[in-house]
This record gives C-alpha cells, sequence and structure tokens, in this order.
C-alpha cells in the first residue's frame, strides 16, 4: 500500500507516539471506566455546509467522509473501536434547528457530545487558501492532555506520505470543536482544495488510504505501547 521510504518514516515516527492517551478516563471523557477504549472520527461538515469547495467544484465535506471512513476501515482491521459523527453527507444538528446558523450551532454541539463519549478525536477537514500554490497536510491539536504529543506523530507521519509536506503541527485557534471536546483531540486539514494537484490526489483511493495509515498508526502504536499486545 505504501512505498519502502513511507514505512521507515511511519515506524520511525512511532516511536514519538503518545502513551497518556490512554490515561484514566475520568481524567478526560465521560465515557464509563468499563468502557473499551473508542475513537470517534469526525468528518467535518455535511449535508448544507459543504465546507472548502475546489475549483472544480469538489467538495470538502465529501473528501472528508471518504478519508473518515478509510481511517474508519482501518480501525476495524486493528481491532480498535470506532465510531464516527456522521456516515452520509449530513449535518447532524437537532430537530427544531430552523435556520442555517441554528444548524451549524446544533451540528457543532452534538458533535462535541459525540466526542466526549468517546476517548479520543480524530476530526477530518481539507484546507483551502486564497492563492493555489499552498499544499500539504497540517495536523492541529486540542488544549488536552496528550493532543499535542499526539497531533507530532501524526504529522511525522503525514511528512512520509509527502515529503515536500514540511508542515508543523499547530494549536488549534477558533475551532468550537477543538476547544470543547475533553478526550485528546486532534484535527486533521488532509490537504488544500485550492491547489489542483492536492485535490486530485486527495480523490485518490491509495493516496486516502495513506493518509488514513498515516493519521491512525501514530494512534494505534501508543495504544500498544501501554497495552501490550492484550485488547485494543
Ligand atoms: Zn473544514
Amino acid at each position: 500500500m505504501f512505498d519502502r521510504m513511507m514505512k521507515i518514516a511511519v515506524w520511525t515516527c512511532l516511536v514519538a507516539a503518545v502513551a497518556c492517551i490512554f490515561l484514566p478516563r475520568t481524567a478526560q471523557t465521560s465515557a464509563p471506566m468499563n468502557a473499551p477504549f473508542r475513537i470517534v472520527i469526525d468528518p467535518g461538515h455535511g449535508g448544507e455546509d459543504g465546507g472548502a469547495v475546489s475549483r472544480s467544484g469538489v467538495r470538502e465535506s465529501e473528501i472528508n467522509l471518504q478519508i473518515a471512513k478509510r481511517t474508519q476501515a482501518l480501525c476495524g482491521l486493528m481491532g480498535i473501536r470506532a465510531s464516527m459523527t456522521r456516515s452520509e453527507d449530513v449535518s447532524i444538528h437537532s430537530e427544531g434547528a430552523g435556520s442555517i446558523s441554528e444548524k451549524k450551532s446544533s451540528d457543532l454541539k452534538n458533535r462535541v457530545k459525540i466526542a466526549n463519549n468517546g476517548d479520543l478525536l480524530i476530526s477530518i477537514h481539507q484546507n483551502h487558501f486564497s492563492e493555489s500554490k499552498y499544499s500539504g497536510a497540517q495536523v492541529f491539536y486540542a488544549p488536552t492532555l496528550c493532543s499535542e504529543e499526539l497531533a507530532k506523530s501524526v504529522q511525522k507521519a503525514l511528512a512520509a506520505v509527502d515529503p515536500q509536506n514540511k508542515r508543523k503541527a499547530k494549536k488549534s485557534a477558533g475551532v468550537y470543536l477543538m476547544e470543547h471536546v475533553q478526550a485528546p483531540a486532534i484535527l486533521v486539514e488532509c490537504g488544500f482544495l485550492s491547489n489542483e494537484r492536492e485535490t486530485e490526489l486527495l480523490q485518490q483511493a491509495d493516496y486516502q488510504k495513506k493518509l488514513a495509515l498515516a493519521i491512525l498508526v501514530p494512534v494505534a502504536n501508543s495504544r500498544k505501547a501501554v497495552m501490550g499486545d492484550h485488547e485494543v
């Protein structure tokens, strides 16, 4: 699925992966103590809110969902429990939300609720900028325990997917979900829909699988480091 260079780089970055993600739940989330460890994968946007759109009309919400589904499938292969905030092209606002802004606000609050029932949040997004020259995945982290370490590990793994990518993990600013989640949480901007070459890549199944792998392997490995080969 990926070349030798990527393999080496991914495994190298695993050394730096975080162990503290698996601290007792009471310190971090509302998930019951005896519940199995569970990741929440959040494909950003959906429904009326398509997020960023490329010049060719590719909607961020669709790419987010595709990569999220591949990440969830990989969780299945690795024996990690994972759920999604949405698994279709929909907004997850509550009934009664009328206007677009009410729906958006309700959708975000519901994402927070779902995220806080899990042990780790991975939110998937795509970037967009007014100039088309910028490209490269970047990981943002919540101000919660262990999020920064995890973001740095995932950022290193993403550099193996695209060696030209010199971006660094950064603290998230002004993102509602990141500001309200209690668990360790990262938001991965997988690439720029304002960049034509990257938009092409982001639609390819193989590239999406590489991204999913880069996002998930540091998580899986840090879990294993703590739990040994027992239940994950
Ligand atoms: Zn977005």
